[in-house]
């Protein structure tokens, strides 16, 4: 499962190892410093 932020990352949770669901609360972009919260499921 992939997730996109609006500026286009995309949080690949195979790639990171991390589901994004078990990410912390206060996980950011690091490329836009936007919250999980704007994050679109992808593929
Ligand atoms: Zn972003």
């Amino acid at each position: 499962m992939k997730y996109q932020c609006p500026c286009g990352y995309i949080y690949d949770e195979e790639k990171e190892g991390v589901k994004f669901e078990d990410l912390p609360a206060d996980y950011e972009c690091p490329e836009c410093g936007l919250g999980k919260d704007v994050f679109e499921p992808a593929e």
